[in-house]
């Protein structure tokens, strides 16, 4: 998506270890006249799924799900972060390697919001090593629901996470995928795609 690669190549901060920064319009402050394009975006990419429920994990997928779930016309289902559950039987768990965090953490879902009833699009701001993705998929599977897609608003190509998920045939959409980016230039290319 070009206006997506435009925008991160014109507000994008490369960082020391692998880190792209888009605070400025997706992980801090929010353009949401970018997110509504996003979402008319992977409604056409998806437009042969049945999709009846979005997906994503807090925190910063969240905004970007909401506006994508208006032009689905479904809702959203955000999986929570937890340092510790109580299992009490009421919510799918999966864990999780934080990226940015270089920590594992928690995360659940209440079965009240996710059952085999459910075609799932999940949906976050990044793809990486592809841990939250994987995470989600596992809370798909543990509810008995069906996963349609995934699709990603950036995808850093250059890690494993898009590999492992094609690899499981799971339709996956990056809008932008980062083939390299170099912090000491602040240079980034993108895959064609
Ligand atoms: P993964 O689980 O695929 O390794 O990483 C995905 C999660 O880590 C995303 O939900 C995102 O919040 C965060 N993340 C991974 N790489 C980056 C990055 O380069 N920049 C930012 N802002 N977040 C990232």
């Amino acid at each position: 998506m070009k206006l997506l690669e435009e925008r991160i190549r014109k507000d994008g901060l490369v960082k020391e270890g692998n880190v792209l920064k888009v605070d400025s319009f997706l992980n801090h402050q929010m353009d949401v006249a970018l997110f509504s394009e996003m979402g008319q975006e992977f409604k056409r990419l998806f437009k042969d799924h049945k999709i009846n429920k979005i997906l994503t994990i807090e925190a910063s997928g969240i905004g970007i799900a909401c506006v994508v779930a208006q032009s689905f016309n479904v809702p959203v289902v955000f999986a929570k972060k937890a340092q510790s559950i109580n299992l009490d039987g009421e919510v799918y768990t999966s864990k999780v390697e934080s990226f940015t965090k270089k920590r594992v953490y928690d995360i659940l879902v209440s079965k009240k919001y996710l059952g085999p009833e459910d075609h799932v699009l999940i949906i976050d701001d990044f793809l990486a090593n592809g841990c939250a993705v994987l995470g989600l998929l596992d809370l798909i599977n543990d509810a008995g629901a069906t996963v349609e897609g995934v699709g990603i608003a950036i995808e850093k190509g250059f890690q494993q996470g898009g590999r492992l998920i094609r690899e499981r045939g799971i339709h996956l959409e990056s809008l932008a995928i980062v083939e390299s980016m170099d912090a000491s230039t602040g240079e980034i290319t993108f895959r064609e795609q």
